[in-house]
């Protein structure tokens, strides 16, 4: 069941020099129910950017975000404001969303306070219930998040992104601030949250080994274009893209299936001000073909829930 639908999404941002930078273009994305999609890629190129439109923190130059089949780009107001109970946000550094001078208790139930879903009195009891949520200690509820740890800090970031019960919620490199050994015990609790709860998560991560721990689906973006959509999990097997190998061989040691040759990055990726004709990816390839510096690759399937866009994969590249 789709719950979230990305199509035919771009976002051009206009420089003070009058230039145009082209920051997603044309994206197209389904988020099923209860799965997790992965959004992977190298910092810049386009993925925060991106989840903003489905958080209603930003509207795309073009395309619409469906949201149980409603375009979620032309709500405002009260409409909007509804709406951001279905679909809410984890980032990267807690601290930056959470004011100082606030206890747990308060920041978790501000949610619930703001949505009139509880009355001051519950503040207590629903700060305990999600907390035990996100496995803290009940006390926690009257400390400030000064007093906490990075990993315990990002915990009470998810308890107040499910204290509203949301459909879909999206996280921002929530793990990428966190020692590895933290990482993994947030990924874990995410994931028996996900079970529990049914939600459905789009991850955004620069890290795809770490991705690939956790996301039923994955895409991969390369300067604002989405080159790659796959099922997780069998990655070093499935990937086919030259930037997906690439970003894989990165990371990659002894899991790494040598049936398929591993390509190293090279060079500097392209400003999105300044994007080539054709691929996106051609400067850096280690397969670009005539076609690549003319022609943009379109999106092919290879199976039903692989796509691609690489001409090694087009039939234009085959003529
Ligand atoms: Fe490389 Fe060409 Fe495929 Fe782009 S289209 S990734 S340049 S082979
Ligand atoms: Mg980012």
């Amino acid at each position: 069941e789709v719950i979230l639908e990305a199509k035919h999404v771009t976002r051009r941002f206009r420089t003070t020099d009058g230039r145009t930078l082209l920051a997603n273009n044309d994206v197209n994305l389904k988020f099923y129910k209860g799965e997790t999609l992965g959004l992977v890629g190298e910092s810049g190129c386009g993925k925060s950017t991106f989840m903003k439109f489905l958080v209603s923190l930003d509207i795309p130059s073009e395309g619409e975000i469906l949201y149980r089949g409603k375009d979620i780009t032309k709500l405002k107001g009260e409409k909007l404001r509804q709406n951001r109970q279905n679909i809410q946000m984890v980032f990267q550094d807690p601290t930056a969303s959470f004011n100082p001078k606030m206890k747990i208790r308060d920041i978790i139930c501000e949610p619930l306070l703001n949505f009139g879903r509880i009355k001051k009195s519950e503040k207590e009891e629903n700060c305990r219930r999600l907390l035990e949520l996100v496995e803290l200690p009940a006390e926690f509820s009257d400390r400030y998040p000064h007093n906490m740890s990075g990993g315990q800090r990002q915990r009470v970031a998810i308890a107040r992104a499910l204290a509203l019960e949301p459909e879909v919620i999206i996280m921002d490199e929530a793990t990428s601030a966190l020692d590895v050994s933290v990482q993994k015990t947030i990924i874990e609790l995410i994931t028996k949250l996900q079970r529990e709860k049914n939600i459905t998560i789009g991850f955004i991560c620069h890290d795809i080994a770490l991705i690939e721990q956790c996301a039923h689906q994955i895409a991969v973006m390369y300067l604002g274009n989405v080159v790659e959509v796959l099922p997780g999990g069998q990655l070093s097997k499935d990937a086919v893209h030259p930037y997906t190998r690439a970003l894989m061989g990165s990371v990659f040691d002894i899991n790494m299936d040598f049936s398929k040759p591993i390509e190293n990055l090279e060079g500097e990726a392209p400003s999105p001000l300044e994007l080539p004709e054709g691929c996106p990816f051609q400067g850096r390839c280690t397969k670009c073909m005539a076609i690549c510096k003319k022609e943009a690759p379109q999106m092919v399937s290879l199976t039903p829930d692989h796509q691609v866009a690489c001409h090694l994969y087009t039939e234009s590249a085959q003529k």
